[in-house]
């Protein structure tokens, strides 16, 4: 919204231009300022308690709950079997978590099975970026048979971890949730549709396993509804943060059969420009719908060996549980034959449920808000509350504290991380709350600072607007770019016009104003506080910043009930105003004040230690041939431990072309008696042009993976067959044209089928491995007690390769 203009009305009574009398330019002007001020905030307060209390997990139930509910206390008891141990996909570990879960299962009666499988990367987005990515892979399959079915409803989880941690979170609290959902539902009366239980493997190396399903499971040929259930941290609420597209109907029974339904629509959003991914992406390639959902708070132990079941919140398990539960048994109930609607729906969490309606009212409400601030703007215009000009300045000037707040946030995290390095290497500090609260008392600094500047020269109601126009504005753009997130700032806007055309609709002396605006704000509140709540954990300390904003926007719907804190515009004149203007700082100042302490209560309580260590990078690197070995890091700014190993940077791509590309740290180390994968021809033959060479590569030791790659000056790649399936042969760059990676390559090697067309004589082809554990290497000094693992897929990896001309 611009400068609004003001039709020539006749009978409106001349305005007093240029100048308005100050104090005529509130939108309230209670007699008593500071009981209204008072009343106001104590409403906005409870409000917003309301509103947090209502993300509080629920409290765990014990292991004798009743059989047909979901117990936290039982699952558990699977928590700490799965996640005992580190159990990367294709360990013995991961085998006997397998048999454990296939033994759970079976006990309930189940039809179960375990899909044995070779599979590529589900949707070629996560993975080593070696090159092609496959894995082999073994699923753990069972049916719970409907009475009438109309289709199939899966419940998804990955049992696998990464190999630096046991997982205790990730994903034994998805893992452990299904199998107590799976003894719940066989309890009770059989339900209507056919419930399967998909328990993936090698979730963790690429998304294999629910690719290996969604893709070749007979169960799985005729879609059905996904719940996907992950776990990204240790604590906090589940939060529904992705559907499949067009997703009315299923939120709408989310919001229905969840007990606790914690789900936005702008989650959804923020989740398709994160580059996260989860077995989910596998079932949305093909023709599955449904819902993923994750607890994300406690980020600093995600993919560390500090993901131990000891460290869940039994709370947000519960939470999962009941959730999972409530949707298996509506899902099993419902008519799948229809479950996609033409529409996205919005949706967000507020006390006592999820408020939902349909996308397409989107962009009409985003228009309705921009009708109503510009109503709202002509009638503060014709009220003599505010002239053209400060309307205009008003709006212009409020995108002061829009800006400078992100931008103040990201500097704080900056000087933070500038004071304790080893925050780069975590996705949230361990004990971010304070850091949370800091970013937000600067957000508050930021507006009451910029408020008391602004607001004598432009007055509270020209303010008042143009915070809410932005809002509006911003509503019209969320609402064409990121429909899903448009609520945000349309609903606040639509509120706060409203609250403010009543407030200038009723008497001014009596409380109706005060309460029209307040309960604007409260709208505000209940939409706005959730998500700056939610945003911190769901981006992590270095993304701050998007916090920082939402926390303006609220601030700006609370205008008019901040300006209660501030004296009557222009109702005092020499000492008095000048004693006026100095408390309308204080405010500014108190909240200035909190964000500094808070950030100082932050570095002091959140330091490294045992229980707490700065994660470091370190990896291990050989070539078998030559017998040169080097440490590595991923460590931009690397940490004095890691600092000990490495200190130029190198391009290991044409080396070691299995670790993907990319600079890494780098230094030398001594060479290990380890040896190289073998490679051997099967078969040779040359006909037409084309060589096609049959090859078995076997690693010689227990390794992760095994990576493939050739030199493709000595030969141009057509064609790539890996265990008999085809891959996609798609140019690298750098030396090492093709690649392929194997994850879990079983002991007896990987035939590998390549189709050539010569360059030169030989071809050049290299050969990798890669283990985990660097304690046995010469020369590795084990972490001293503060200092810990990054929660990487290449931590602590030990590589060995080797150059194989033929
Ligand atoms: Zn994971």
């Amino acid at each position: 919204m611009g400068a609004p203009t003001t039709p020539a009305a006749t009978g409106t009574p001349p305005r007093p231009i240029p100048g308005v009398p100050p104090a005529h330019r509130a939108l309230t002007r209670p007699r008593r300022r500071l009981v209204a001020a008072a009343a106001a905030l104590v409403a906005l307060a409870a409000v917003g308690a309301g509103s947090l209390l209502d993300l509080r997990t629920p409290a765990p139930k014990p292991a004798d709950a009743p059989a047909g509910e979901f117990s936290a206390g039982r699952a558990y008891q699977d928590v700490e079997v799965i996640a005992a141990r580190s159990h990367v996909a294709g360990s013995p570990a991961n085998e006997q978590v397998r048999a454990h879960l296939e033994q759970q299962l079976r006990g309930l009666g189940l039809e179960t099975e375990v899909q044995d499988a070779v599979a590529p990367e589900a949707g070629q987005l996560s993975g080593a970026a070696g090159g092609a990515t496959v894995a082999r892979v073994r699923n753990v399959v069972a049916r719970l048979p409907g009475t009438d079915s109309t289709g199939r409803v899966f419940l998804v989880s990955h049992y696998d971890s990464v190999q630096t941690g046991p997982g205790g979170n990730d994903d034994a609290a998805g893992t452990s949730t299904i199998l107590e959902v799976a003894r719940a539902l066989t309890t009770g009366p059989r339900p209507r549709n056919d419930i399967v239980f998909v328990l993936t493997d090698a979730e963790e190396a690429c998304l294999c396993g629910a690719a290996a399903f969604a893709a070749s499971h007979p169960l799985a040929a005729d879609g059905g509804v996904v719940l996907n259930l992950e776990a990204r941290g240790s604590t906090g609420p589940v939060i529904m943060f992705e559907t499949s597209r067009n997703n009315a109907k299923l939120v709408d029974i989310f919001g229905r059969a969840a007990p606790h339904p914690v789900g936005t629509s702008f989650a959804v959003e923020i989740y398709r420009a994160l580059p996260n991914d989860t077995d989910f992406t596998a079932f949305l390639d093909q023709k599955f719908v449904g819902l993923n959902s994750a607890y994300i708070d406690g980020g600093a132990i995600y993919h560390t060996p500090l993901d131990t079941p000891a460290a869940m919140d039994r709370g947000s398990l519960q939470q999962h549980g009941d959730n999972a539960l409530g949707l298996a048994r509506e899902f099993g109930g419902t008519d799948l034959t229809d479950l996609r609607s033409g529409h996205d729906a919005t949706y967000f969490p507020v006390p006592g449920g999820l408020v939902r309606y349909p996308g397409w009212l989107t962009l009409p409400l985003a228009l309705l808000a921009v009708a109503l601030v510009a109503a709202l703007a002509w009638l503060t215009r014709r009220s003599g509350r505010a002239s053209t000009g400060r309307l205009a300045a008003g709006f212009a000037l409020t995108l002061v504290p829009i800006v400078a707040a992100p931008v103040a946030a990201q500097l704080l995290w900056l000087a933070i991380t500038t004071i304790r390095p080893g925050y780069a290497e975590l996705l949230d500090p361990y004990r971010p709350i304070w850091y949370r609260l800091a970013v937000l008392a600067l957000a508050t600094a930021i507006v009451f600072t910029w408020y008391a500047l602004t607001r004598r020269r432009i007055g509270p109601a020209a303010l008042a607007v143009g915070g809410l126009a932005w809002l509006a504005v911003l509503g019209v753009l969320l609402a064409v770019a990121v429909p899903g997130g448009a609520y945000l700032t349309t609903l606040p806007a639509l509120a706060g016009a409203l609250g403010g055309l009543v407030a200038l609709r009723t008497r001014q002396t009596g409380p109706w104003p005060v309460v029209a605006v307040t309960a604007a704000a409260a709208v505000g509140v209940v939409i706005l506080l959730p998500t700056v709540v939610l945003l911190f954990p769901a981006l992590g300390m270095a993304m701050g910043g998007v916090a920082a904003l939402v926390a303006v926007l609220l601030g700006l719907v609370a205008l008019p009930v901040v300006d209660l804190l501030h004296p009557q515009a222009g109702g005092q004149r020499g000492l008095l105003a000048l004693r006026a203007r100095r408390l309308a700082v204080l405010p500014a100042g108190a909240a200035a004040v909190a964000a500094v302490v808070l950030a100082g209560v932050g570095l002091a309580v959140d330091r490294f230690d045992a229980a707490h260590p700065a994660p470091t990078h370190l990896m291990y690197a050989m070539d078998a041939g030559t017998g040169q070995a080097r440490w590595l890091s991923h460590e931009s700014d690397p940490q004095p431990w890691t600092d000990g190993y490495v200190d130029g940077v190198t391009d290991v791509g044409d080396d070691f072309p299995g670790l993907g590309d990319g600079e890494l740290r780098s230094g030398p180390a001594q060479s290990a008696n380890l040896p190289a994968p073998k490679l051997e021809v099967v078969a040779d033959a040359t006909a037409g042009g084309e060589r096609t060479l049959r090859l078995r590569l076997t690693p010689q030791r227990t390794a992760r993976l095994a990576t493939l790659h050739v030199d493709t000056s000595t030969a141009t790649v057509l064609r790539a067959d890996v265990a008999g399936r085809s891959v996609p042969v798609e140019p690298r760059a750098g030396k090492w044209g093709f690649g392929l990676v194997f994850h879990a390559p079983p002991a007896e090697g990987v035939e590998v089928t390549l189709t050539l067309r010569p360059i030169a004589g030989q071809v050049a082809l290299r050969a990798m491995d890669a283990s985990d554990g660097l304690d046995a290497l010469p020369g590795f000094r084990p972490r001293p007690p503060a200092v810990g693992v990054v929660g990487s897929h290449s931590s602590e990896m030990l590589a060995v390769a080797r150059t194989y001309p033929i």
